[in-house]
């Protein structure tokens, strides 16, 4: 079977997975804010996206209540997705500046997309347990990700979950810390580097800017070509 041919079936375990009650009832009843009122919300899990034979993973938490959980793509319709997208066409690894719909024609090249958790969770806090539930999922996407040489976490919680995903596979995670910037080579993984998260509570206080972002991001090409 075909890389793709795997994905769409992961992709269809992902998105009818209900193993985490407490996220099924929030996902599937959390109110729609106001801007969005009219809109019909996706409300189930959602998978990654983009280029499956990409080389850097962008890595996210998890979708957020007005952006992926209503419109089922990760990262696309809210703020923090606009931010992401933005830095990521300034790059070079989207056709396109902009994410706000599944229809939108946004296309990753040599990037793929996804987050930890596959389900919006209250507070935009998943518990340990729902960690726990939806690692199989990452570890599955991984797998269908045969060239990857880079992880980008976006966030402390997104890379503390990506030393779960090491701890997994039996890497050494000693030693590894987040900070915006940083960057660390694994024998026989990817080398993951780390952001603060493209969210407004980052982006409008200006602790995280387009420039440092699209910095990591360059960076993460340069390397490529080491
Ligand atoms: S968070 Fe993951 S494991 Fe839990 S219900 Fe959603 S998809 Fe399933």
């Amino acid at each position: 079977m075909s890389g793709s041919a795997r994905f769409d079936r992961l992709k269809a375990d992902i998105v009818s997975c209900r193993r985490c009650p407490r996220l099924v009832e929030y996902r599937e009843h959390v109110p729609p804010t106001r801007a969005y009122i009219d809109q019909e919300y996706w409300r189930r899990p959602v998978p990654g996206f983009g280029d499956l034979g990409g080389r850097l993973l962008i890595l996210g938490l998890a979708p957020a209540r007005s952006g992926a959980n209503r419109t089922g793509r990760i990262f696309t319709g809210d703020a923090s997705s606009r931010f992401l997208v933005s830095a990521l066409h300034s790059a070079g690894f989207a056709n396109q500046a902009t994410s706000e719909s599944r229809q939108d024609g946004l296309e990753y090249t040599d990037c793929f997309v996804t987050a930890v958790v596959k389900c919006v969770p209250p507070g935009d806090k998943p518990l340990p347990g729902e960690f726990r539930n939806c690692a199989p999922f990452l570890d599955a996407e991984m797998a269908l990700l045969p060239n990857l040489r880079a992880v980008l976490a976006l966030g402390s919680y997104a890379f503390k979950a990506f030393l779960g995903y090491l701890g997994r596979e039996g890497g050494e995670v000693r030693g590894l810390e987040f900070r915006h910037g940083a960057s660390y080579r694994l024998a026989g993984r990817p080398t993951l580097y780390a952001s603060y998260h493209p969210s407004p509570r980052n982006t409008n206080t200006g602790k995280l800017t387009k420039p440092m972002l699209v910095s990591v991001l360059n960076r993460v090409k340069r390397d490529f070509s080491i």
